[in-house]
């Protein structure tokens, strides 16, 4: 049995679909993607996002395609990103007209590398499923995937209420919590089952249920894992600004993935008026990696301050490590393969310090409240300096960048 408080369960087995060159499911590691909120009619700034979130580490970017203009774009965008040396592939988010864009945009077709289908607005009554099959038949001519995106806010009504009518028929057995949860996995198989039908691959498809509560979503999602094997997108929607769409969020997915079920992940934050959207990447990246999934970034391990630490020392220094640590990854990933691996520690005062910082690969353990004003910095478990004076924060800048220099740079290949 599955010991549930050392390790997470097994990942699910769930056919791998290609998505351009990137494998989701079928064993590949859970894939971090994200979103653009740009007008992708608006080709610079939507290419200057794209590029910005893929160099953050989101490894698919979905783009909304509303509009013919839109539409249009695609290819431009897709061949200047490829123009930057950026191949990561992009998805089109298509709601109520997609089988029409699609059609009268060839070119777009062939530009996206997934397309995103919601079953709830693909179209009404009688023209649903012929809407959707234009979709589905343009993924088969073009060879592309589609994501399933069920979402509780566009839940296809008409199966909602029949569901809800046989289960007054049959006495009410399941709330009404319980029959829309239910809808939505149904909307979803059901789909995909019409997809498959049609002539869709299993390995073209990608199941997602959003739904905005974190309870919803945990059984939604096992419910689809216990019941299919496709690969699943997860993420929860409407999740909100700071920091309520990243508990949210992380509570939700961590609970999930510690279970082994999900493939691709987004953490769909509302930004600040102005504010960074690729701070959703980095939330992705940080919670795979900090729950052992993934590496992307070297870890800064930090304490938090306690009254022994009245300067302010040392959070500056925790905050500059990271902050430089995160602005050179672009580049650090290419130069010093393996960096992301690195982990080093900040630490306030003598209590935890030299303990903690022994156990990352370079560690300082910053004078606290009445101590000795000097700060020993650890290297791979050995004291190796001791600094002191009133540079000690920059001093210790520079031995973290030469320790990646000599561990992870040419120096280290050329010796091995
Ligand atoms: S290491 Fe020192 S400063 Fe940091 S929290 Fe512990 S006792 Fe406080």
């Amino acid at each position: 049995m599955q010991d549930y408080f050392s390790a997470p369960f097994p990942r699910r087995d769930s056919v791998g679909v290609p998505v351009g060159n990137v494998l989701v499911g079928g064993g590949a590691p859970v894939v971090v993607q994200s979103m653009t909120n740009t007008d992708t009619a608006d080709v610079d700034s939507t290419v200057a996002q794209v590029a910005a979130l893929h160099r953050a580490g989101s490894e698919i970017v979905r783009i909304t395609v509303d509009r013919d203009e839109s539409a249009a774009a695609v290819p431009r965008i897709r061949d200047r990103l490829a123009r930057l040396g950026i191949h990561v592939p992009l998805v089109g988010d298509f709601h109520y007209i997609g089988h029409k864009l699609l059609a009268d945009h060839p070119d777009c077709a062939e530009a996206l590398a997934k397309y995103r289908i919601n079953p709830g607005n693909v179209g009404f009554k009688d023209k649903k499923d012929k809407q959707f099959a234009a979709i589905v038949e343009t993924a088969i001519r073009y060879n592309k995937p589609v994501r399933i995106g069920v979402n509780w806010g566009s839940l296809d009504q008409e199966l909602l209420t029949t569901l809800m009518d046989h289960n007054k028929a049959n006495g009410s057995p399941l709330t009404a919590v319980q029959v829309m949860r239910e809808a939505i996995v149904q909307s979803a198989l059901l789909s995909a089952e019409l997809a498959e039908e049609i002539g869709l691959g299993r390995d073209k498809i990608i199941l997602s249920a959003k739904v905005s509560q974190v309870q919803d979503l945990i059984a939604v999602y096992t419910m689809l894992a216990q019941r299919s094997n496709h690969a699943l997108h997860l993420g929860l929607t409407e999740a909100g600004m700071g920091t309520k769409g990243i508990v949210a969020s992380s509570a939700a997915m961590g609970i999930l993935l510690q279970q082994g079920i999900g493939d691709t992940i987004r953490i769909s934050l509302t930004p600040e008026p102005g504010g960074d959207r690729t701070r959703e990447v980095q939330v992705s990246q940080e919670l795979l990696q900090t729950m052992g999934f993934r590496q992307f970034i070297p870890i800064v391990a930090a304490c938090p301050g306690c009254g022994r630490t009245t300067s302010t020392v040392f959070q500056e220094l925790a905050q500059n490590i990271q902050a430089d640590i995160r602005t050179n990854m672009p580049i650090w990933r290419e130069k010093y393969p393996g960096v992301e691996e690195l982990k080093v520690a900040v630490m306030g005062c003598i209590v935890n310090g030299p303990g903690e910082s022994k156990h990352a690969d370079i560690g300082i353990s910053l004078p606290g409240t009445g101590e000795t004003p000097s700060a020993p910095v650890f290297i791979d478990g050995q004291k190796a300096a001791t600094l002191k004076g009133p540079n000690i924060a920059a001093d210790f800048q520079v031995m973290v960048a030469d320790y990646i220099e000599r561990r992870f740079g040419q120096g280290r290949q050329a010796a091995e």
